[in-house]
């Protein structure tokens, strides 16, 4: 894999749109992030605290750290001094604990919420109607210290593209559903965090502002 020119591929891809490129750098070493690095990749995302807590402090300072991946609540407290942005809060329970951590780091953390779109039983995620019980919740107004500023969703993995299109499409449609709401303070609007290596064109397509692409980038792990 030529890291670099995937990187180019994935800049002029998007160069005519919103929609922002995460390379996802799970199980990758520090080396090949450097090489994207040094390629203008600004965004990275890890699904697990433990390599992206060795990996932060070792790469440049400028790097925009993104947690992906499925997130224990007492882990939080080692990411919250540096991550840009959790794609994953799937609880209020999180929530809360990004909050407390946000406040003793004296930050506002931003947050997505994760929502379940996929057929699949094992995907983490909100229902829809829950989702949107939580943005419009008294609670979640307290949270002084995490930004909510939109959702996530992984599709079906599935070769259906009909039904993955569908996924996206029902999660576009919710994200804009809440737009519309008077919204808390602490929650705006803006990501839509939809789309891998598999399913990332059909994602922008959808309406999708981050796509998280790993194996494109990086070659199979
Ligand atoms: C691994 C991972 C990705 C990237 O997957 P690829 O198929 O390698 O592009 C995206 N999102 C999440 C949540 C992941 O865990």
């Amino acid at each position: 894999m030529n890291i670099r020119n995937n990187i180019a591929f994935f800049q002029k891809k998007l160069a005519d749109t919103t929609c922002k490129l995460i390379a996802v750098s799970k199980t990758q070493p520090v080396e090949k992030i450097q090489e994207a690095f040094e390629a203008g990749q600004r965004i990275f995302g890890e699904n697990k605290v433990q390599e992206l807590t060795a990996k932060q402090p070792v790469l440049p300072p400028d790097i925009e750290w993104h947690m992906i991946g499925h997130l224990q609540t007492n882990k939080v407290k080692q990411i919250a001094a540096f991550v840009s942005l959790i794609h994953s809060v799937d609880s209020f329970k999180l929530l809360e604990e990004i909050n407390r951590q946000g406040k003793k780091n004296n930050r506002s953390i931003n947050c997505l919420l994760q929502v379940h779109i996929a057929e699949e039983e094992t995907k983490f995620g909100f229902g829809e109607q829950e989702a949107t019980e939580l943005i419009l919740s008294k609670e979640i107004a307290l949270l002084e210290f995490v930004k909510v500023t939109g959702l996530m969703g992984m599709a079906t993995f599935t070769t259906n593209t009909d039904q993955v299109r569908k996924e996206f499409k029902g999660l576009k449609e919710l994200f804009n559903k809440i737009s519309q709401l008077s919204l808390p303070v602490n929650v705006e609007m803006k990501e839509l965090s939809m789309g891998m290596s598999q399913d990332y064109e059909i994602a922008v397509a959808e309406g999708s502002t981050l796509i998280r692409i790993g194996t494109a980038i990086f070659g199979g792990r």
